[in-house]
């Protein structure tokens, strides 16, 4: 049997680390070609190109750019449209930093605005077009609980997030009647997880952690139990399950969402 996504090309931006890697890896397994993309050292770069290939994609390749720069993000795009028309763009890289928004250096806030939200502007005009005429295309962005619901000390990063959020409906709209349902049609997505272990939320844990004499297991408890009430951590493979079902020709009628992954965080 062909695989779901035989024949597709698939960036996932930040996939060397965390929810990116574990999308790489889902979307490889359903049998895409994955363009793999991050700031990482050089074995880091070859471990998520190997995971990628391991999982199952017939190619796998690492392109480099810091997303906080447009023309870094322009010479990505045109080095991936080199290897092949892209057909599911993933916005995922992303930074945060927790710091109460009177002691948040504007470098941070301009920073995180441009790697969140700027960077799926730039990426999406670049890419959009080609999924329109062929009549399939799959945007799926990664932004986060925090772009339906606020938390304080996050000034920047729930507002990259709303943004990411508004920006992935308005290019839902924009494209909703390209395709058709055999070709697959045209969607743009966000997924919207709560706590999800990476290294992202290290610096968060390890707060709690050492409340609790340095205890990594009652930090994370303590972090759930503010905020996530199924109690449990979501891992960056059950984001990439999700992320392969919007890739579906079945999910062509699913656009425009932000589908909370968050154990009930953002139904309270
Ligand atoms: P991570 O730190 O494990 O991975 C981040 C990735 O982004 C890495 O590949 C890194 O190389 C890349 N990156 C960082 N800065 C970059 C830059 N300037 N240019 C290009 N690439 C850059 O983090 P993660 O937890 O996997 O986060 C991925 C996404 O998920 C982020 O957008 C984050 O906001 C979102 N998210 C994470 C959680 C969570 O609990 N971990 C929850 C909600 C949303």
């Amino acid at each position: 049997m062909t695989a779901m996504l035989s024949g597709r090309l698939a960036l996932v931006t930040g996939s060397t680390s965390g929810i990116g890697l574990g999308i790489a890896k889902a979307l490889g397994a359903a049998g895409a070609r994955v363009a793999v993309h991050g700031l990482a050292a050089p074995e880091e770069r070859t471990a998520a190109v190997e995971a990628a290939q391991a999982a199952g994609a017939p190619e796998a390749r690492f392109f480099d750019g810091d997303l906080r720069d447009p023309a870094k993000i322009g010479a990505l795009m045109d080095a991936v449209a080199a290897w092949g028309p892209v057909d599911i763009l993933v916005n995922n890289a992303g930074m945060q930093k927790t710091v109460a928004l009177a002691d948040a250096e504007p470098g941070l806030w301009d920073a995180v605005i441009a790697l969140n939200l700027s960077a799926a502007f730039h990426t999406m005009r670049a890419a959009m077009p080609g999924m329109k005429a062929r009549g399939y295309g799959r945007v799926i962005n990664v932004a986060s609980v925090h772009g339906l619901v606020a938390s304080k000390e996050k000034a920047p990063y729930v507002t990259s997030k709303f943004g990411l959020v508004g920006l992935s409906k308005v290019a839902a709209l924009e494209y909703a009647d390209a395709g058709d349902r055999e070709s697959g049609g045209v969607t743009v997505n966000c997924i919207c997880p709560g706590w999800v272990e990476t290294p992202l939320i290290e610096p968060q844990i390890a707060a709690r952690a050492d409340a609790h004499g340095g205890d990594r297991a009652a930090g994370v408890a303590a972090l759930l139990s503010e905020k996530q009430p199924s109690l449990r951590m979501a891992q960056p493979d059950d984001i990439g399950a999700l992320a392969a079902f919007l890739c579906a020709k079945a999910a062509h009628n699913i656009t425009g969402a932000a589908i909370p992954v968050d154990g009930g965080w953002t139904a309270q």
